[in-house]
């Protein structure tokens, strides 16, 4: 779609809402959204009414009538709606509460990926059709999301034409789009790290092959389930992978089914794949990274900062000397930080070792030791208000992203020298 039809689909769909709703929805938002349904080939029609429906719909409590494209499913959501094609279902019997009873397993899929589904009841579910599928709820099982489909869910059958058939045709990704869910990914990557581990499946040893791969746009985790002969610093071209995630880290996995082969190294050079810097917003919708690094103000030294004391057995921080699992120990004395970060765009937890908060503080932990005055106080004193610039991974979770800090400096904004160089620019226009 051309940048005119996309405005012109805009144009329609904001027409539509002031004639019908007279609510006025943002157009930034609106094209947010349309292009992301376009992105994964929702018809564009398809997608205007979509939207049309979401916006008019008055704001009403949850459950929404609203749809989620699969690859937007996260864990635990207790009522989502999609509309999808069933690609396999098998039947199997199970027994609960000593009762016999029959549930359904399968795969089901739309424009955007495909998912694993368990029915809990015969909803008469037919391979190949399309269904409009209200109230099901998602798990996590083994990384990956799953549906399920039970007494409250409602399943409708409807035209298959509103669902194109599910994709099985590679699509192009680069690293940070991996998304957990997405299958039949293709993606040129370079090899950062790989670990060979023998595991047992169904019985049988099996090597897995495991480690880092990364482009010029970010980093991920890959597991390989077959011998494909990879190679640190390798540049590999895989189609037909997909995404899991863990704690918002992407991670491909692909095996014998997906094909494999080493493409130029020169296509990604080492030089490229590096440290992402990336703003906070970006970080929160994705909900995790790897190796990042961000630029943030302190807004908050958060309690359980400054000195701490260890189990010596499991390394938790001791709450008045006793550890949950292991009961009064000797602790192990330690130092760190937990900060909030905001850079504008968006909030962020960090956490801090030893060696980055003895710098950041200009004290050592005898230091800390030493000081008689209420510590979260002093490290206020010190750190709120400063500009932080952070590396690390970053996990996320249903409370939000926190990054584990592999380093931070501080990275105050010098304002004499901005100052100057504002001017210097204003003389230039004169
Ligand atoms: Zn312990």
């Amino acid at each position: 779609m051309t940048d005119d039809e996309l405005t012109q689909y805009i144009d329609d769909i904001l027409e539509e809402l002031r004639d019908n709703t007279g609510k006025d929805v943002s157009r930034e938002e609106l094209e947010k959204e349309l292009r992301r349904f376009l992105e994964y080939g929702v018809p564009p029609d398809h997608a205007k009414q979509t939207l049309i429906k979401k916006y008019t719909t008055p704001d009403r409590p949850k459950p929404s009538t609203e749809r989620t494209l699969i690859v937007d499913l996260k864990p635990d959501h207790p009522s989502v709606n999609v509309l999808a094609r069933i690609v396999s279902i098998n039947p199997r019997d199970i027994t609960v509460k000593g009762e016999q009873r029959t549930i359904y397993y399968g795969i089901l899929g739309d424009e955007s990926g495909t998912i694993a589904f368990t029915a809990w009841k015969d909803f008469e579910i037919g391979k190949g059709e399309a269904y409009e599928i209200a109230n099901a709820y998602t798990k996590e099982w083994q990384g990956n999301v799953k549906l399920n489909l039970g007494d409250r869910t409602r399943l409708t059958k409807t035209d298959d034409t509103r669902i194109p058939e599910v994709r099985s045709e590679p699509r192009s990704f680069k690293v940070k789009d991996l998304r957990g869910g997405l299958s039949a990914v293709e993606l040129t990557a370079r090899i950062l790290e790989l670990q060979e581990r023998e595991v047992e499946a169904s019985g049988q040893k099996k090597t897995v092959y495991s480690g880092l791969i990364g482009d010029e746009t970010g980093k991920a985790q890959f597991t390989a389930w077959h011998d494909f002969g990879l190679k640190k610093d390798m540049v590999i071209k895989i189609s037909g992978g997909y995404v899991k995630t863990w704690k918002g880290i992407p991670q491909l996995t692909f095996d014998q089914k997906a094909t494999v082969e080493t493409v130029d190294a020169d296509q990604i050079p080492k030089k490229d794949v590096k440290t992402q810097h990336i703003n906070l917003s970006e970080l929160v919708d994705r909900n995790g990274a790897l190796d990042i690094e961000v630029e943030a103000t302190v807004i908050e030294v958060r309690p359980g900062s400054g000195l701490v004391s260890r189990c010596p057995d499991c390394n938790r921080v001791l709450q008045d000397g006793k550890c949950p699992t292991h009961g009064e120990v000797t602790g192990i004395p330690d130092v760190r930080l937990k900060l909030t970060l905001d850079d504008g765009t968006g909030t962020i937890s960090t956490i801090l070792g030893r060696p980055i908060t003895e710098k950041l503080l200009g004290k050592t932990l005898e230091d800390l030791q030493g000081q008689t005055a209420s510590q979260e106080e002093s490290i206020s004193k010190t750190l709120f208000g400063h500009r932080l610039l952070v590396t690390g991974n970053a996990l996320g979770d249903d409370f939000g992203v926190t990054i584990i800090a592999h380093d931070a400096t501080i990275h105050d904004f010098d304002i004499a020298k901005e100052a100057e160089q504002i001017t210097e620019d204003l003389e230039a226009l004169r």
